[in-house]
């Protein structure tokens, strides 16, 4: 037996707020139905992401006091540099404010307009990105991946005939890189496995396309693979980081989610053209190539953060605390997606309510009522987030979640206790819950601020 438990103590605390059911209604309502329109002070547990929202260790907190603010050739860039280099093995580093600055860059430099990019299946920033550079995001991501039911154990795996299909039709000149991502996102935090990335590392080469790596939860990756794989079960959590970002050409990083930090990210090549394109691009967007829009305290701290996340102990707890609270709420009989994903739960609302049309957004009110009924904040992940095609209809996401994300060290067992109780209340009362209809869509990645009524 070797339980979860947290390799650290808590040493500074962040007193909440404890609200009224009737002062939540009040709140939900004045917020549109839109969790992310919330203010955070009348939240309770905030599970609306895992970005930005790590507690920093005490070491991270140290190297803050060591940042060199220069404009240029920052110590703490060059500090950062050596751990990209020899945690990911990446040669070249160019940091940005958060990882949406490094999809910006990469799209930019490497996607003609008419470029097709096949990814295992679409990020939000990602895909947007992509479109406005002028290309189209194509999902090769296996069909287990769109099944909420399915167990299979590496829901993030690419399908080598879809893309092989994509070849043929377009050529592989039209696409500049497939855009693979670990820990799959959008599919509820779904692992890639190694022997997959061998086979598309091995088909890309025989084609000339490059792999361009969204890294921002590789570790919760190498996790699933060290527990799941044949012949990872005695290597280091590091071992395997290293060996998955092998098989790639470059990664975009948003530090906020597996590098522990609030802010930052990064953009890491191979390819030193393509590194000396993106570190003059960088310059118009974010900053100087040494400072990327962050300052040097927050680059020391992304350094120090990233050595931490591949700790053994640490992503053990990390997982293990994602894993309990899916437990518990199986136990309860709350429709999860399986198999339990990294950076959190994701409670499949179509099943929920099943009585809501996808058009009347049952994952966004499901989020809605958790909030009322215990101030626990959680996000959807359903059409709301999945946007307009550009013919102006709805995309139609199979999955309609809602996530319940876990922020790195900042919450207790029995906080996991509370979560799984709430969703539990709720789903005993779900028959009494109705849709919504959307009063105000913004243009852009339309969940953030969207505005929802009751219908
Ligand atoms: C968060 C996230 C991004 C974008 O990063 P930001 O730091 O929010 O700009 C890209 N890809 C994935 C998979 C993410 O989870």
């Amino acid at each position: 037996m070797h339980s979860w438990a947290e390799p650290y103590k808590i040493k500074m605390v962040e007193l909440l707020k404890m609200t009224t059911k009737a002062y939540r209604k009040k709140a939900m309502a004045m917020a549109g139905y839109n969790t992310f329109l919330l203010r955070s002070e009348d939240v309770y547990i905030d599970l609306l992401t895992d970005s930005g929202t790590s507690a920093m260790s005490d070491r991270q907190w140290a190297g803050m006091m060591l940042g060199d603010e220069a404009y240029a050739g920052s110590r703490n860039f060059y500090h950062l540099e050596e751990v990209v280099r020899t945690v990911y093995g990446y040669k070249y580093v160019v940091p940005t404010h958060q990882g949406r600055g490094a999809e910006n860059i990469i799209s930019k430099i490497m996607i003609k307009k008419g470029d097709i990019i096949p990814g295992n299946m679409y990020f939000t920033t990602t895909r947007l990105h992509q479109e406005l550079a002028g290309g189209r995001f194509e999902d090769v991501v296996i069909d287990e991946a769109h099944d909420a039911e399915s167990h299979f154990p590496f829901k993030g795996n690419i399908d080598l005939i879809k893309l092989h299909k994509l070849v043929v039709k377009y050529g592989a000149e039209k696409i500049p890189y497939v855009s693979m991502a670990t820990s799959v996102n959008m599919a509820g935090g779904q692992p890639i496995s190694m022997q997959n990335l061998k086979e598309l590392r091995a088909y890309t080469k025989k084609h000339g396309i490059k792999v361009i790596h969204d890294m921002t939860r590789v570790a919760e990756n190498a996790f699933f693979i060290q527990q799941r794989e044949k012949g990872y079960e005695k290597k280091s959590i590091a071992h395997i980081v290293k060996e998955i970002c092998s098989y790639t050409d470059g990664a975009t990083m948003s530090a906020k989610k597996d590098a522990l930090v609030n802010i930052g990210g990064f953009l890491a090549l191979n390819d030193q053209e393509l590194y000396d394109e993106a570190s003059n691009l960088v310059v118009v967007y974010e900053g100087l190539h040494t400072y990327g829009g962050l300052a040097g305290r927050d680059m020391e701290a992304m350094a120090i953060g990233i050595k931490e996340s591949v700790d053994d102990d640490h992503i053990r707890a990390r997982v293990g605390q994602v894993i309990y609270l899916g437990n518990k709420m199986v136990d309860y009989g709350v429709p999860i997606v399986m198999p339990i994903g990294g950076h959190g739960i994701f409670v499949d609302a179509k099943k929920f309510l099943p009585h809501i049309p996808q058009d009347q957004f049952p994952a966004q009110r499901l989020a809605a009522e958790i909030y009322l009924d215990s101030g626990v904040r959680t996000m959807e992940r359903g059409i709301v987030s999945a946007g307009r095609k550009p013919n102006g209809e709805h995309y139609y996401p199979k999955l309609e979640l809602v996530r319940f994300t876990i922020p790195r060290r900042v919450y207790t067992q029995a906080h996991m206790d509370v979560i799984a109780e709430s969703a539990a209340r709720v789903f005993e009362d779900r028959k009494k819950i109705k849709g919504l209809k959307m009063v105000l869509e913004p243009k852009y990645l339309r969940f953030f601020q969207a505005r929802f009524d009751l219908v």
